[in-house]
């Protein structure tokens, strides 16, 4: 659809701050990577979300909704339609607690490192492992995120989503399907907040373990550099980053897209690097692991988006 179609669609006065056109994504991902999208909307609060959301659906313009954008690759072409940022809806609260449990209340755009420093600071334990990865409660539980042992879904009570048709829903965490990063949330589904369970504990040990943690993922992964994470999950029992490395791949470039030489499993934008490139990196890395190793590797980071513009 033509930009100016959108335009007319969106400018009722109904959304004026909330809605861009034509906007870059790589200013939304911290690759720093990604053509524009055709509408990139930013709801300040439910019934700005749900007015957008009519709108998107009466006009036939497909949505998908974006967290931190640190776990994502977009395509050079940008993407079709819209991208729903949640970046506003960030409220958090204390539902309730006893002798064990603290029960606490995080809409999807709340950095997940929130609730990680909360844990820390007051004595509470579940999600020590996931200190330190960046991004957002709602892209941490469609991810299922995870690390040290540590997964998203263990501290998940229940989470509201809204469907496709708009309806908003509530699912037990039980009623979800989590696999290794991975959730059985569809991409046209919005979660829009969750509530989490996290165990009384020693203050002391729980930071102290927050502490290590993050030591840890410091020495061994280049957080300083634009990147997605990892970039292939781990094949049972295996780690991609040793295979990638074994392979002989540390270091290796295609145009600006570079494997980090401290973490094989990362890929980094080294100046201008494209999507282009880093599809094809990906495609020569699986390809030398595949003949050395036999082993299959499969992406973590979501890649989403259109080649070029017109398609
Ligand atoms: C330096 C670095 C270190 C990392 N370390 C780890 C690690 O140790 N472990 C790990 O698991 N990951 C890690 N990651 C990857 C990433 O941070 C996580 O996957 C994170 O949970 C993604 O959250 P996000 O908000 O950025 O999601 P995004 O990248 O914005 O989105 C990821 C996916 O989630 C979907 N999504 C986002 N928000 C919503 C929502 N509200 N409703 C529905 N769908 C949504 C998007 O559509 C997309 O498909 C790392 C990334 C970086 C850059």
């Amino acid at each position: 659809m033509e930009t100016q179609n959108l335009k007319d669609i969106f400018s009722e006065g109904l959304f004026e701050d909330e809605v861009r056109f034509m906007e870059p994504m790589k200013n939304h991902t911290s690759l720093k990577i990604g053509g524009p999208a055709d509408i990139f909307a930013m709801p300040q609060d439910l019934s700005s979300l749900k007015n957008m959301h009519i709108n998107l659906k009466r006009n036939k313009i497909p949505f998908s909704p974006i967290g931190g954008g640190t776990n994502i690759l977009v395509r050079d072409g940008g993407i079709e339609g819209a991208v729903i940022s949640l970046r506003s809806f960030r409220r958090t609260g204390v539902l309730s607690k006893d002798n064990e449990y603290m029960y606490l209340f995080a809409e999807a755009g709340t950095l997940l490192q929130r609730i990680v420093n909360f844990s820390k600071e007051n004595g509470y334990s579940g999600i020590e492992g996931l200190a330190g990865i960046p991004g957002t409660v709602g892209g941490a539980i469609f991810g299922n995120a995870g690390a040290f042992g540590y997964e998203m879904k263990d501290v998940l009570v229940s989470v509201e989503v809204m469907d496709i048709e708009g309806r908003i829903k509530m699912f037990k965490a039980e009623e979800i399907n989590f696999g290794h990063r991975s959730s059985s949330i569809s991409r046209n589904e919005l979660i829009l907040a969750a509530e989490i369970k996290l165990k009384k504990d020693e203050k002391e040990e729980v930071s102290a373990k927050v502490d290590d943690f993050l030591r840890k993922k410091r020495e061994k992964q280049p957080l300083w550099e634009p990147s997605a994470g990892c970039v292939f999950k781990n094949p049972a029992g295996l780690s991609a980053g040793k295979l990638i490395d074994e392979a002989g791949c540390k270091g290796m470039r295609i145009g600006d897209v570079e494997v980090s030489s401290i973490h094989a499993n990362f890929f980094i934008n080294k100046g201008k690097a494209n999507a282009s490139d880093f599809i094809r990196l990906m495609e020569e890395v699986a390809r030398r692991v595949k003949e050395r190793f036999g082993v299959v590797l499969e992406p973590e980071i979501k890649i989403v988006g259109r080649d070029n513009v017109n398609g």
